[in-house]
């Protein structure tokens, strides 16, 4: 074999290593047990999914063909509750992915406090060439798929990454067919009209915020009179942290999406940016002309205040984290730093507000979400958001104590240190069945 072919083999090895999520979950497990010295039996536990199920599933497109999808629902852990997590619908989920997003949601479940274990559902399909009425279909198959494993006691999907309001809809309505009663907590993320909560859909990029500005507050920094932000991803999550920021002060200086980018020293008009998506194809940023374009990659080598990856996993990684100049990172997606790239941004110095701390924002309110639906009693927009900010602003500083108290390099390995010993007690107190 040539040299420059082997080399290539080589670095494609590492790469994917470096990039595979569930190794890097256990990475960040290990890292945790080692600094909280927790029992190897508890860590055996939790290096493990409780519940696995893959499907594959028939679903009728419109044009009368039967097309095949397969799905996935991970139960990572239940010690602190029933199982909650989001569904994803992309061309490239996986088993590992989704192993880990359901290892994420036990933690983040967990550092904010809420008495939940963690799960995570994906469907392998490409969102943009499935009509309307076939993403319903392939909703309704799938939900049937999983239905044995969820239930408002037992495991409480939600959207996540291409799934929305209407997508929690049909799952509820899947459910509840079927059950022959109308089961409303079953999902959360559903829309207002239909046991939703007010403030869910705004709920994790306001966390995003809430924690952003918590950080900047600790380091003298008045939020947002002035401070830089780039963006990485312009879907749920970052369009309204974008917008949060962008009403209090901030200068959003770059936001990317799939497909492209745009740069304005001066900041852009979000309100404007956002008129503009509502009517683009994809609703993407693409061809938005107030702004200068920007090639997707060069977001992270802007010089800014805040550097906000709010797209999907790995983005910060070996390859760009040496080129990132901003003094803080605020993780709006899941599982956007590897641990190697967490290294090099250690010894650069940029403190990283960790996912299961800075995105939990939206997890949090679907819990506010579950617990009106089982009541049948619905808060006003500003105790949802009153309620999230106490839980947010607690936990950041929660985290931080654990920082000091195990004097763990990151604020990561501190929100894990503050999870793992929340689930390794709910554990120790219930003890091994049978
Ligand atoms: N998908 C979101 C997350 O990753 C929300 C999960 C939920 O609300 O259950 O946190």
């Amino acid at each position: 074999m040539e040299k420059t072919t082997k080399k290539r083999i080589q670095k494609t090895i590492i790469k994917e290593h470096e990039t595979n999520p569930w190794n890097n979950a256990i990475i960040q497990l290990e890292k945790a047990a080692t600094s909280i010295s927790l029992d190897k039996n508890v860590l055996n536990i939790l290096k493990h999914p409780v519940r696995v199920l893959i499907t594959s599933f028939p679903v009728r497109m419109d044009d009368g063909r039967i097309e095949v999808f397969k799905g996935f629902r991970v139960q990572h852990n239940m010690a602190r509750g029933p199982c909650k997590g989001g569904i994803r619908f992309a061309p490239d989920v996986d088993l590992d992915e989704v192993k880990a997003l359901a290892a994420w949601m036990t933690w983040k479940t967990a550092v904010v406090n809420i008495p939940y274990g963690g799960a995570k559902g994906g469907v392998v399909c490409d969102p943009t060439l499935l009509s309307e009425n076939e993403k319903k279909h392939l909703t309704r198959r799938y939900t049937y798929s999983i239905i044995n494993m969820i239930g408002p006691n037992q495991d409480i999907p939600a959207p996540d990454m291409n799934t929305n309001p209407e997508i929690m809809a049909i799952m509820m309505d899947t459910y509840s067919m079927i059950r022959g009663y109308t089961q409303l907590s079953v999902v959360t993320g559903k829309p207002v009209e239909l046991g939703g909560s007010l403030g869910r859909t705004e709920a994790t990029g306001r966390g995003v915020f809430i924690t952003m500005e918590e950080a900047l507050r600790q380091q003298n920094l008045r939020c947002c009179d002035g401070i830089k932000i780039a963006i990485q991803g312009f879907g749920n999550v970052g369009s309204n942290f974008a917008n949060i920021a962008y009403q209090r002060g901030g200068r959003i200086i770059a936001v990317t999406d799939l497909y492209g980018g745009v740069y304005d020293p001066d900041g852009i008009n979000i309100p404007h940016l956002l008129e503009y998506t509502s009517k683009s194809q994809y609703h993407s940023i693409k061809g938005y002309s107030d702004a200068n374009e920007l090639e997707k990659h060069e977001i992270f080598a802007l010089p800014v205040d805040v550097l906000a990856p709010c797209a999907t996993q790995n983005q910060i990684n070996v390859s760009n984290a040496d080129d990132i100049s901003a003094k803080l990172i605020v993780e709006g997606a899941n599982g956007p730093t590897t641990p190697k790239a967490d290294e090099i941004l250690v010894e650069k110095g940029i403190e990283v507000i960790p996912d299961i701390l800075a995105n939990a924002g939206g997890v949090t309110v679907s819990y506010f979400e579950w617990v009106q639906g089982l009541q049948s009693f619905f808060w006003n927009e500003t105790q949802v958001n009153n309620a999230l900010k106490e839980i947010l602003v607690r936990s950041f500083h929660e985290v931080n104590q654990v920082k000091t108290k195990y004097n763990v390099d990151t604020l990561r390995s501190a929100a894990m240190c503050l999870a793992l010993k929340r689930v390794a007690h709910a554990i120790n107190l219930r003890g091994i069945f049978p």
